[in-house]
């Protein structure tokens, strides 16, 4: 389509967006006593106004029943997490078994490369993406540690060519099939957080199987963002937080992904917990680990039903947007986006943005990442100061996500007018 950078344009493309009543769910935090225009949903989304509704139930039930809330709550809580898989399965693309909710996305990094990380004497490397989030790379150090190897020979990061920002598929593949022979795993952020750029799972996917290695994902920026479907595609496992694009609130719990054809292989070596035990017979103690035959069965420790409890009223919302739905305007305000800050760039002296983040349909979600080439800090302070909240990440990139449940084409238009006019004076 053809985007125009006017204000009734913008208004016309809200007026016809069918998720235009989302936005009223959430709330907006106020900059000087006005509405912010807020594009960091990809580091914390907003809280839904029935989140505090949810949480009050659970405060009440504690209040009513103490422990006897296991059992009698409204929603009892010794199986609350079972409302997530069914909601999940829809936002992720995977069956309601391979899903659980639980601990924090590092947390589960770790637990899932426990189980999909097995270093042998020939095959001990691990492949990932170059500037990986930094909680990834500590991860994926340790673990090789952990197993006495070396991380300057074990972790081979794949980076985008020189004078080049994102990483090419075709490198991927390359790189995988060069180490074929010594790979044990393939990990990648689904969504890179810097540049937005979504990575070819299902190439990816099978370029590591046919190399025999495993493959994971993180998709802290991915889950919530972009059409995903983790079972069709044969991803070994996943995980993701519920903070960013699932407004579960700071820190919340997090998710896991686990493919059917290996939850119940009790050849993986796991580490576990009472959680993970068979349910029928929990409570009798016994000795000896008997895992759920779900995605459940690495589950550790009971559910933190407060975090839970605020996880399930976004993602009431989530299952009445339409995660199909949701993907699609995503792109489409990062279309419009891009379109207003290209307008920007050509009638300005010189060139002051590069925008990072791939043009192509298949390689982005709802994030652009600007590129300053010039004063990038002052320009994000002077956003801050006219009621803008985007994120900086060093050396110079301003990230701005517009978030389909509750920014606006308008939003983005109006963005459009206060960047100009900071770079123009
Ligand atoms: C946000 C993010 C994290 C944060 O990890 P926590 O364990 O939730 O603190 C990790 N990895 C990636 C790729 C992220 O985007």
């Amino acid at each position: 389509m053809n985007f125009i950078n006017s204000i009734e344009f913008a208004k016309g493309l809200d007026a016809n967006d069918a998720l235009k009543g989302f936005r009223n769910k959430f709330y907006i935090p106020l900059i000087n006593g006005k509405e912010s225009i807020y594009f960091t949903g990809n580091s914390l989304g907003l809280q839904p106004k029935t989140t505090q509704d949810y949480v009050l139930d659970e405060l009440e039930d504690w209040a009513s029943f103490g422990v006897e809330g296991h059992f009698h709550a409204r929603q009892p809580w010794f199986s609350y997490h079972e409302v997530f898989p069914s909601l999940l399965s829809k936002i992720v693309g995977a069956w309601p078994e391979e899903i659980v909710v639980m601990n924090q996305l590092t947390v589960n990094l770790h637990l899932l490369m426990a189980s999909f990380y097995r270093p042998s004497k020939e095959k001990y490397k691990i492949i990932c993406e170059a500037k990986a989030f930094p909680s990834d790379q500590y991860a994926f150090e340790s673990q090789v540690r952990f197993h006495g190897l070396d991380p300057d020979k074990a972790i081979i990061e794949v980076s985008p060519r020189e004078g080049e920002h994102c990483i090419r598929t075709e490198d991927i593949l390359s790189t995988i099939k060069q180490h074929a022979n010594e790979t044990a795993l393939v990990i990648f952020g689904a969504v890179n957080y810097y540049t937005g750029q979504v990575f070819d799972m299902p190439a990816i996917t099978s370029a590591a199987h046919e190399a025999g290695a495993c493959c994971g994902f993180d998709l802290a920026h991915a889950t919530g963002n972009i059409e995903l479907h983790l079972h069709e595609w044969d991803i070994d496992f996943a995980c993701w937080c519920s903070y960013k694009y699932l407004n579960s609130g700071p820190g919340g719990v997090a998710g896991a992904f686990i493919h059917k054809r290996h939850i119940t292989d009790d050849t993986l070596p796991r580490l576990a917990g009472w959680w993970g035990y068979e349910k029928a017979t929990r409570f009798n103690m016994d000795k000896g680990f008997k895992p759920i035959p779900t995605a459940e069965g690495w589950q550790l420790s009971n559910a933190p039903v407060l975090s839970m409890a605020a996880h399930k009223a976004s993602l009431d919302i989530f299952e009445e947007a339409g995660m199909d739905n949701l993907a699609a305007k995503g792109k489409r305000l990062s279309d419009y986006l891009l379109f207003i800050l290209d307008e920007i760039n050509a009638v300005l002296k010189e060139k002051m943005i590069e925008l990072i983040t791939p043009r192509n349909e298949k390689e982005k979600g709802c994030q652009v990442s600007m590129l300053m080439l010039k004063k990038g800090k002052e320009v994000f302070e002077a956003l801050k100061q006219n009621g803008v909240l985007a994120d900086w990440r060093e050396p110079n990139v301003i990230r701005i996500a517009p978030v389909p449940l509750y920014n606006s084409f308008e939003d983005i238009y109006r963005f459009g007018e206060i960047v100009k006019n900071i770079l123009e004076h």
